[in-house]
């Protein structure tokens, strides 16, 4: 079963993944976390990377099509879960193409929505482990000891992107560049949308509760 996470900065995509990930044995690609990989390791890729997600704009469609392209081809399972790709038309044609290629499809696209007020406060409250990638809530969630991760020891930081400034932006963009695609979901049938406000776990039996009837991992 192949999945697409969607929905604006911070509505809790990567969360939700995971734990689909965890409990239910789903492959989580995430580009983002691809992305702050590649910077962690001083790669070509994470330094290019890093100077157009500081400033909370997009990686260019090559260079994430050719990623993305890359990861598929090296992961052996059907079931896995596309987190913050596609962002752009220019990727949802790629991604297509790509599954065309392997005769795979897309079999649901979750939309998680969020209003925009609770989303500035989400990620403004974000922090995230340096290490591991664990993030939380300051408010709701934060780390037993300070800035130390729970799950890995390691330093709990706010990201440079859940910056104020880079927040506003990083919504404009999504808005302008990537809830297009929401139409283009939406005529193939495969777009549902999930009110992800809410319990982590509530918001996790929403997803099973669409999940589950055409479940096959
Ligand atoms: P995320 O962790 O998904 O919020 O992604 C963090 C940042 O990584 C984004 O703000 C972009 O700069 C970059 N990024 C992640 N996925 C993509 C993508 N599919 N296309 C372009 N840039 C991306």
């Amino acid at each position: 079963m192949l999945i697409l996470m969607f929905g604006a900065p911070g509505v809790g995509k990567g969360t939700q993944a995971k734990l689909l990930q965890e409990r239910k044995g789903f492959f989580h690609l995430s580009t983002g976390d691809l992305l702050r990989a590649a910077i962690k390791n001083g790669t070509e890729l994470g330094l290019m990377a890093k100077r157009f997600m500081d400033r909370g704009e997009l990686v260019p469609d090559d260079v994430m099509i050719g990623l993305v392209e890359e990861t598929m081809a090296s992961t052996h399972t059907d079931n896995f879960i596309l987190d913050g790709f596609p962002r752009t038309a220019a990727q949802a044609e790629a991604l297509d193409k790509m599954f065309a290629k392997n005769s795979k499809t897309i079999d649901k696209v979750l939309n998680l929505s969020v209003p925009q007020q609770e989303i500035v406060e989400r990620l403004s409250q974000r922090r995230t482990c340096l290490s591991c990638g664990a993030t939380y809530n300051l408010i709701v969630n934060p780390p037993k000891n300070d800035s130390i991760c729970d799950v890995c020891g390691g330093e709990v930081v706010q990201r440079k992107d859940d910056e104020p400034e880079t927040i506003k932006h990083r919504l404009n963009v999504y808005i302008e560049k990537t809830s297009p695609l929401i139409k283009y979901y939406g005529a193939e049938g495969k777009l549902v949308h999930i009110d992800a406000v809410g319990e982590i776990e509530t918001i996790f039996s929403r997803i099973m509760s669409v999940l589950e009837p055409a479940y096959k991992v």
